[in-house]
């Protein structure tokens, strides 16, 4: 609280937040230029096995071609129709049909999938509400949370088993209902940022049910964050839109997808918002109420980026290229984390289940002062909650995979 005169308000924010990622990053790329040889496993943006920033061929073409006079303009708040029809292709796939004909659905365009966290929870959490969240989890929630005078609670992530502790999950949603009446709950699946847990189908299919049967009686929101959706095999990427049946009025999934990752295209600041309903008053109150916030907060996204990405995902030669591509990506990232998980184990170095995804986690005491020791090593990684410490699998290779864990020894 400040209590002399000053020119900041005194609901100014202030967080640590996802800055200290930055912040590393920076530092760390700050000593590689100076010659040092650096291993960066602080970020989570795409490098390929020759530590250069990886891009899709594709993406490239198209981003070179959509910059026009017209993309220069304002594009519409939402995307557009066409970005609405390409994201909801790209997400369901051979189902778009069906779905199509099954649900409502809207979607908005959003910068990042920070937007698309942002807006869901601007427009379906009461002022005090307690939202739910992983107890280890994107670092960013707790500060979106606060930005909606909100306040984050915790359900545990994992068991004894190092399965999603499922027991966790249903008693604190039910704890939470109970306080607030209503319930909106996180769930960063698949690769689960920062471990690269992906839940099991009948993990999967329990909570959706099990929220569904809540959303009975009681709003209950799902926001499902997707950021590292098209990390995993399809299969289990597009499962969560097949256990979706006989949805309840009240029960609401809000889909964050994020372009920065799918496409490569983190600075150009795309994502989109979706909703999903079988009560169509619902999407009309979701659509009319998005528009208004993202117009009065960020008015709109990059056209630049919503042209080549809807032209991308529209075109049914394109889409399946870009899939292929990102199945090479996968391959790459799964051979390193693959890699890390069989070494940490010869060294006696415990991390949480990974099964794909941009990062994997290792549990270690005083994780602050153990990353400083690692910095002193020259690899960058970052400490979580002094507990833990994540290893941006995406940013390095298989070869400073293998190096880390010499430099260890
Ligand atoms: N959700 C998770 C779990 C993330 O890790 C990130 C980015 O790091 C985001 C959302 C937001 O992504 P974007 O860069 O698209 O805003």
């Amino acid at each position: 609280m400040i209590n002399k005169p000053n020119p900041i308000a005194t609901r100014a924010f202030f967080n640590e937040g996802d800055d200290t990622i930055l912040a590393l990053n920076l530092e760390a790329k700050a000593r590689k230029n100076n010659g040092e040889d650096i291993i960066n496993a602080s970020i989570g943006t795409l490098f390929d096995e020759h530590s250069s920033f990886l891009t899709s061929p594709l993406v490239d073409k198209e981003l070179n071609e959509a910059l026009t006079k017209e993309t220069r303009g304002y594009p519409l708040v939402s995307g557009g129709n066409e970005f609405k029809e390409g994201i909801l292709k790209w997400l369901l796939l051979d189902k778009y049909q069906e779905f199509k004909e099954n649900f409502y659905t809207s979607v908005i365009a959003t910068p990042g999938g920070t937007g698309a966290v942002a807006l869901a929870l601007r427009n379906y959490t009461e002022i005090g509400q307690k939202v739910l969240i992983p107890s280890l989890g994107w670092s960013n929630y707790e500060s979106l949370i606060h930005q909606v005078e909100a306040i984050p609670t915790y359900y545990n992530l994992f068991n004894e088993d190092n399965k999603f502790d499922i027991s966790s999950f249903k008693t604190s949603c039910i704890d939470v209902l109970k306080h607030n009446n209503r319930l909106f709950v996180i769930i960063n699946d698949p690769c689960h940022n920062p471990t690269g847990y992906t839940l099991s189908k009948d993990e999967l299919t329990e909570i959706v049910n099990f929220l569904n049967e809540l959303g009975k009686n009681s709003p209950v929101i799902l926001c499902m964050d997707i950021a590292y959706f098209d990390f995993c095999n399809l299969e289990r990427s597009r499962l969560f839109f097949n256990l979706l049946n006989n949805l309840n009025n009240l029960f609401l999934p809000l889909i964050c997808f994020s372009a920065s990752k799918t496409f490569s295209i983190y600075g150009l600041r795309l994502g989109a918002l979706i909703g999903i309903s079988q009560n169509q008053e619902a999407i009309i109150d979701f659509e009319e109420s998005s528009l208004s916030v993202a117009r009065a907060i960020w008015s709109c996204t990059n056209s630049h980026a919503i042209k080549a990405i809807t032209n991308i995902l529209n075109d049914d030669e394109k889409r399946k290229s870009l899939l292929l591509e990102l199945t090479k990506e996968r391959k790459m990232l799964q051979e390193r984390g693959d890699l890390f998980v069989k070494m940490a184990k010869e060294n006696n170095i415990i991390t949480y289940p990974y099964y794909a995804g941009f990062f994997v986690t290792a549990i270690k005491d005083n994780a602050k002062k153990e990353c400083e020791k690692l910095k002193e090593k020259g690899i960058y990684a970052l400490p979580l909650k002094n507990k833990y410490i994540r290893i941006a699998l995406s940013c390095i290779s298989k070869k400073e995979v293998r190096e880390i864990f010499s430099r260890i020894k």
